[in-house]
């Protein structure tokens, strides 16, 4: 297999998968693309990717296939009908955030085809997908992880090879967990120092170079002005969406009650998304929750 290949199949050219899949096109690689959706296909189109009118004609032909689609179920159900169609030896990529139980079902289906294969999902959301910095957290084997790498670097910045399949998306969901409690525990701190009557940017000040600091305080501040970049200056436009949040925090518990985990963190952090997505939010950035929190005690 060369560490170039030719010709790469995109499946799921939506938020992520549309720019990653340019960022190949960019690279010097024929992609030949498909996505249920009309307007995800016109935009590949314009960005050079050949557009395809299923996924068994994107996959012809090319010796590499990846995959962005929402959840396990749809990345099984393509990775089946990708597995019956590519030669042995076509490697295959999935890049979605799904439960681990999924990921190991799709290997599966690879190792039966003689396919090398990778869980490899992303953290960098749109804007990282459109710059090419995400970073990947790889599952699989070292021979597939070796064919995978020089196509991920082109859509990535970082390229980390985390253990055997499903590992990568074990990182995934653990990392996240952290965020997702980290940032409610930092949009609580902001809620209660202003009832205290502390400014957010004293706050801001000390927490951002004492123990209390962590990347949702001083890249992703979840009030407007300390971090002029997050997304608490453009009214909580994402970013990275809370019903994203939500869902890999329920992946997260998932795969906790499967492992016989104890997250009791991570349980209320889905608790508390869960509430703030039933209550309209889930399309706001996931910061915004520090609205929620600033409600009435007994509401929370
Ligand atoms: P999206 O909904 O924008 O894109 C998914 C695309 O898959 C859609 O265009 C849909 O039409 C297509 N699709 C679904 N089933 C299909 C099928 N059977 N065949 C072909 N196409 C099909 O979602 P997204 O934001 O691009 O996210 C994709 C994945 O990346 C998800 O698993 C998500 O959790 C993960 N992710 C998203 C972000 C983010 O910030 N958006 C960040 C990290 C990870």
């Amino acid at each position: 297999m060369t560490t170039r290949p030719q010709t790469i199949a995109f499946i799921g050219l939506g938020n992520m998968g549309g720019p990653m899949a340019a960022n190949l096109v960019r690279a010097g690689h024929a992609v030949r693309g498909f996505d249920l959706a009309p307007a995800s296909l016109e935009a590949a189109r314009a960005e050079g990717v050949a557009v395809a009118g299923s996924v068994l004609e994107a996959v012809e032909g090319a010796s590499a296939v990846v995959t962005m689609l929402p959840a396990g179920r749809h990345v099984v159900e393509v990775w089946s009908q990708v597995a019956g169609a590519v030669p042995a030896g076509t490697l295959l990529i999935d890049s979605s955030t799904v439960d681990v139980a999924s990921a190991r079902e799709a290997h599966a289906l690879a190792e039966a085809r003689s396919c090398p294969a990778i869980d490899a999902p992303v953290s960098g959301g749109t804007g990282g997908a459109k710059a090419g910095t995400l970073t990947f957290m790889a599952g699989g084997s070292e021979q597939a992880f070796a064919a995978a790498e020089p196509i991920l670097k082109r859509m990535g910045r970082s390229v980390f090879h985390c253990g055997a399949a499903g590992a990568g998306q074990a990182a995934k969901i653990c990392n996240n967990m952290i965020l997702g409690i980290s940032m409610i525990g930092v949009c609580e701190a902001f809620a209660l120092g202003e009832k205290l009557g502390l400014s957010q940017q004293a706050l801001f000040d000390v927490a951002s170079v004492s123990s209390g600091q962590c990347w949702s305080l001083t890249t992703y501040c979840p009030v407007p002005g300390p971090v002029p970049t997050s997304p608490a200056n453009t009214g909580y436009r994402p970013g990275f969406a809370a019903a994203l949040m939500l869902k890999d925090l329920r992946l997260a518990q998932e795969a906790a009650g499967t492992a016989g985990a104890a997250t009791p963190l991570g349980a209320e952090a889905e608790r508390l998304y869960a509430r703030f997505d039933a209550q309209g939010h889930g399309g706001q950035d996931f910061s915004a929750i520090v609205q929620m929190l600033r409600g009435p005690r007994e509401e929370v």
